[in-house]
């Protein structure tokens, strides 16, 4: 192994690398930082912003690290006075393109363009003349385009080109006229996009953000007409500690729940709970499927962009997809229903809100199927998991001193089987978990199936339910999602239950969770270690499968009856609508 490493030296160093390593990686793995910004590990390295710069003895010029392999005997100076120089050039250029306004910009603080001008001492803008006025498309009930504070780094093309393979947005027009832009210029609301949102998680700068809305939310609160119930996902609670600087994928389910009685909501629920009942209808719509020959493979359905992606691209599928809403939204229909009559309130006086992980969830609590019968909506807000973190450092509250608290009773407990729904595999292995139980008719002792856990884009395994071998297949992001469509539409598939997620490793590294710089994304699996957070809750529950849920057991018996029947339908099921597609 050793002697088909390159030795090079970087900045008087002696590094080994594997041969075709770039620069860039050569120098980060060997501890030496090279600035970047066009650069996005495993998704964007077209050596577009000349920011990675260096000087490679022997050669002319700068040499773009990112792009660049290292050659035995290289000798590489990352940090020489003219590669500094040049780089604050780099940065003058695209300022002298921006719009100066960082100051109440969504991304001030965590800006990694407003990171580089501070680290290279840029203290004015050298050079000024004609700048763009873009419009602001904030037309989609998910996502912000604010291409004022584009730097054309392409890191969104790229992830929503080749991690999603939707193509939803790419570079138009060209030199001083280049921008991000979409089919005719439409806004990203009438194009292709699935609402993923992982678009924002790659962009740099605020140009790309979740269309807040934090405003409607505090004057709601301050209402005392209103009773504000507030419930979050099982991902969140693994993300939001990160806000306030703690480690990636520190559990703050305790804290959470504390800054939100905190900020005054008059109830905080668990999101888990609501996926309880999620797997309880879904695992009863699959094996209803399966012992009376209904449409399979079953597919799941909670995940808002992968619904919007499949009804856009295979209208004639959709029967596949199971008909339960998604965990926020059922919980949000109970609330409105069950919890309203119990507690005698009006349900109109209710205000029902979701801190997801999720851009997409603000687009799906908002489609009309989302209404119960008396027009109202199952949620009326949805925050992300950033604008939670916003309105809590706005409220003054020091996150990290809270002490720890639990969800409101009586509708705040969950099992670790819906805790795990944050991860890619995690809905497949619940409703597994409480289908197995199902067609025995026992108390089964196997509860962890492994073969569907790993951040594998696509997952496949056959497991033993109840004697009969089930195939399985879990897929996220839209890529994988793709590929499985494809396979069952040539009719060479022969899958019994197939789980997609939008996002690549699921809802912890949703489009709403903290975004995270490319060097930490360089260094770091956040995906991996969000996920633990979430293993871990479940490896600790002493109620692990989701129809053991005593909360669930009691609305059901007191309220909806059996699963799958009338009411359960009425509540918690919806439908699906084929949608126009565009092409680029
Ligand atoms: S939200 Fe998703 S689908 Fe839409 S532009 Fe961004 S990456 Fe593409
Ligand atoms: S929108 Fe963001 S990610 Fe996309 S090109 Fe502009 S700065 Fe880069
Ligand atoms: S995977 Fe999760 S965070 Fe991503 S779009 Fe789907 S529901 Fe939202």
């Amino acid at each position: 192994m050793e002697e088909n490493m390159i030795t090079l030296t970087i900045d008087g160093k002696t590094v080994k690398a594997k041969p075709n390593t770039t620069i860039l990686t050569a120098a980060r793995e060997a501890g030496i930082d090279i600035p970047t910004l066009c650069f996005l590990k495993d998704i964007n390295n077209a050596g577009d912003c000349r920011m990675c710069i260096v000087e490679v003895e022997g050669r002319r010029g700068f040499t773009t690290s990112c792009i660049t392999a290292v050659a035995e005997g290289m000798v590489v100076h990352t940090n020489t006075p003219a590669v500094i120089e040049a780089r604050k050039t780099v940065l003058d250029l695209i300022l002298s393109n921006h719009h100066e306004d960082c100051l109440t910009c969504i991304r001030s603080g965590n800006c990694e363009l407003q990171a580089l001008a501070r680290k290279y001492n840029v203290r004015k803008i050298r050079y000024t003349g004609e700048k763009i006025d873009h419009e602001v498309d904030d037309k989609s009930p998910s996502l912000v385009r604010d291409f004022n504070k584009c730097i054309l780094c392409k890191r969104c093309v790229a992830t929503c080109k080749k991690v999603q393979e939707i193509g939803a947005i790419d570079v138009a027009e060209r030199g001083f006229n280049s921008c991000v832009s979409t089919v005719e210029n439409k806004s990203i609301n009438d194009v292709d996009c699935t609402f993923c949102g992982q678009c924002i998680e790659s962009c740099p700068t605020g140009a790309l953000h979740e269309k807040e809305s934090t405003d409607e939310l505090w004057a709601k609160i301050r209402d005392p007409e209103t009773t504000v119930i507030v419930q979050t996902a099982p991902a969140v609670r693994a993300g939001l500690g990160e806000e306030f600087d703690l480690p990636i994928g520190t559990n703050v389910t305790g804290k959470m729940v504390s800054a939100l009685k905190a900020l005054g909501f008059d109830k905080v629920f668990d999101t888990n709970t609501g996926a309880d009942f999620t797997i309880m209808e879904e695992a009863n719509e699959f094996v209803e499927r399966v012992t009376k020959g209904g449409v399979l493979p079953m597919m799941t359905s909670c995940c808002p962009a992968w619904v919007k992606f499949a009804e856009m691209n295979y209208p004639e599928l959709l029967p596949h997809l199971s008909s339960c809403k998604s965990p926020h939204q059922m919980f949000g229909a109970l609330l409105k229903t069950y919890y309203a009559e119990k507690e005698g309130l009006n349900p109109e006086k209710i205000y029902t809100v979701s801190v997801m992980p999720c851009v997409a969830k603000k687009f799906e609590r908002s489609r009309e199927e989302m209404k119960n019968k008396d027009g109202l909506y199952d949620v009326d807000n949805v925050i992300t998991t950033r604008e939670l973190a916003r309105m809590i450092k706005e409220a003054n509250i020091d996150f990290e001193k809270l002490e720890e608290s639990t969800f409101d009773d009586p509708m705040g407990e969950a099992t670790g089987a819906a805790a795990i729904f944050g991860v890619t595999g995690g809905v497949m292995e619940a409703a597994l978990r409480t289908a197995q139980d199902t067609l025995t008719g026992k108390d089964n002792t196997a509860i962890e199936f492994k073969d569907v856990r790993g951040g594998a884009g696509i997952k496949r395994a056959t497991v033993n339910v109840a004697g009969k071998d089930v195939r399985v297949v879990v897929a996220s992001g839209l890529k994988n999602a793709r590929k499985i469509m494809e396979e069952i539409k040539s009719g060479k598939a022969d899958y019994d239950f197939v789980e997609i997620m939008a996002c690549p490793g699921g809802c912890v590294v949703g489009g709403g969770q903290p975004i995270k710089s490319s060097k930490i994304r360089s260094e770091v699996d956040v995906r991996e270690l969000r996920s633990e957070a979430l293993y871990s809750i479940d490896e600790k529950s002493t109620l692990r499968k989701s129809h053991e849920n005593p909360v669930l057991k009691k609305i059901y018996a007191d309220y909806l009856g059996e699963a799958g029947g009338h009411k359960a339908h009425e509540l918690l099921h919806t439908h699906y609508v084929a949608r126009e597609k565009y092409d680029f």
